[in-house]
């Protein structure tokens, strides 16, 4: 196939055979005068070599038509697929490649540089695509210094973005020949988002601080107590009896608090190995309502284990243990923070829950986006859901519930019992299964605690 690059060259080659036609035709002319002149060769005989040799030139710019340029094309052409090669190198980076000129004008950048700005940054400057001074002066410097230079900055926005950007110089040497356009000093600059990072740098530091404080309460109330036990109280049967009380509940919340952070850890560290086992949700479901009701009957409430698909069995594939914990840390939950006389349901079905509330607030994964990534259909999928009847979850809570030590009313929580860890640990046994955990709330009428798993035979 004939390309606009194959034309050029072609025209070139035309152009440079008849300049050459033309010195070749002219100077052989010259030299059968010459040689007429000079040598008496008689100027029939002279222009009879000359027409023989014109007619060689005529032959050869003929027939040179057909090859002459075809060198030129093949090494222009095999330039051309090794920085076509190049390109797609770059596009293949999963991460943001950017190759700029001197000046800060963007010459190149790959797909994901794009979408990680959010429009084409071909032909624009660096600094109108990455605003931050640190930026500008990493360029600089890499220019000046011709080493490379990395900086970390933040892309301000609704959520800060926290980048670090490499640029390498990439220097060449002057060549006399070669247009300086081309040969401009050029930076190759790897854009990378650290912000996940960051996040869970965070989330680990928030973590330690937050479970040391908690342990740290109770045992500065306990040590409190100790020493009033062995100051004035020691001969106070009565205040004795009461402290020696308070220390046991604080004791027994650390105990509480200790086998939750030594659950949570172990089931992130199963996190990669999916379960293998095949587990009846519905027994569960009723073994969890027979280990509740004494708790159910200290709140004067109810615990109702329902199957939308009559009583039949709804098997996953899953740790028996663990799919225990998660329903009963709901139903508990379900107890705990619904109001008085408290009602929960445990609905068990294949498919999408019926909805239980009119003006529902939602957030978690949809049975679509869990199906979907199961390859499976979400009339496949299996859930349990814990709902109540308590007085509903604020929007500005919702999405925060399964972060570790997150709690509405943190008074409330301590008070029954609660250690912010519940749900954390809910939504890691539901990761490690590959389901997915939608929370729903309907400010007066309750909420709902559903959570999708694949089944064991699809
Ligand atoms: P906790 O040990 O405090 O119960 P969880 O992680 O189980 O910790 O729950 C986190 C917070 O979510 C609770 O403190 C409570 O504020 C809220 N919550 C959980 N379940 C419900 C529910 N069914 N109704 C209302 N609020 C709830």
């Amino acid at each position: 196939m004939e390309t606009g690059l194959d034309k050029e060259i072609a025209k070139v080659a035309e152009q440079v055979r008849r300049t050459d036609f033309m010195w070749a035709a002219g100077l052989s002319g010259g030299a059968c005068g010459i040689l007429a002149t000079l040598a008496n060769v008689p100027v029939f005989q002279a222009s009879l070599v000359w027409i023989v040799i014109l007619f060689g030139l005529i032959v050869r710019y003929y027939t040179a038509n057909v090859n002459w340029s075809v060198p030129v094309q093949r090494a222009v052409q095999n330039q051309l697929v090794v920085f076509q090669r190049l390109r797609a190198v770059m596009n293949a980076l999963p991460e943001p490649v950017i190759m700029l000129k001197g000046d800060g004008i963007i010459e190149m950048a790959n797909p994901a540089t794009a979408e990680f700005v959010g429009t084409e940054p071909e032909g624009k400057h660096m600094t109108t695509i990455f605003r931050a001074p640190a930026v500008s002066l990493a360029m600089e410097d890499a220019l000046k210094s011709a080493q490379p230079q990395m900086v970390d900055f933040v892309i301000s926005g609704s959520v800060d973005r926290h980048c670090r950007i490499y640029v390498t110089p990439l220097a060449h040497e002057a060549q006399d020949d070669i247009d300086n356009e081309l040969i401009e000093d050029r930076m190759l600059v790897f854009v990378s988002d650290l912000s996940t990072e960051r996040r869970l740098e965070q989330m680990r530091s928030d973590f330690i601080a937050n479970a040391s404080h908690e342990l740290r309460t109770p045992l500065a109330s306990m040590l409190g107590f100790i020493e009033t036990l062995r100051g004035h109280a020691r001969e106070d049967p009565e205040a004795q009896e009461k402290f020696l009380g308070i220390m046991q509940s604080q004791a027994e919340r650390m105990l509480r608090l200790v086998t939750d952070l030594m659950s949570l850890s172990s089931i992130e560290l199963n996190e990669h190995m999916p379960p293998e086992a095949q587990v009846d949700l519905l027994t569960i479901a009723e073994e969890v309502r027979a280990a509740l009701l004494p708790v159910a009957n200290s709140y004067d409430g109810r615990i109702e284990v329902k199957s939308i698909d009559d009583g039949e069995k709804q098997i996953v594939e899953g740790d028996r243990d663990e799919l225990v914990q998660v329903i009963q840390n709901l139903t508990d939950n379900a107890l705990k923070y619904s109001r008085e006389k408290p009602e929960v349901t445990i609905l068990i079905g294949r498919g999408t829950p019926p909805t239980f509330a009119n003006d529902v607030l939602r957030t978690g994964e949809t049975a679509q986006q869990i199906s979907a990534r199961a390859g499976l259909s979400p009339d496949e999928l299996i859930f349990v859901q814990v709902r109540d009847c308590g007085g509903g979850i604020r929007r500005q809570d919702l999405p925060r519930l399964t972060e570790r030590f997150y709690r509405v009313d943190v008074e409330e929580s301590k008070a029954r019992g609660g250690t912010g860890l519940g749900l954390a640990i809910v939504k890691h046994i539901i990761n490690r299964h590959k389901g997915g955990l939608q929370i729903e709330s309907a400010a007066g009428e309750g909420s709902a605690f559903t959570c999708f798993f694949r089944p064991a035979n699809p």
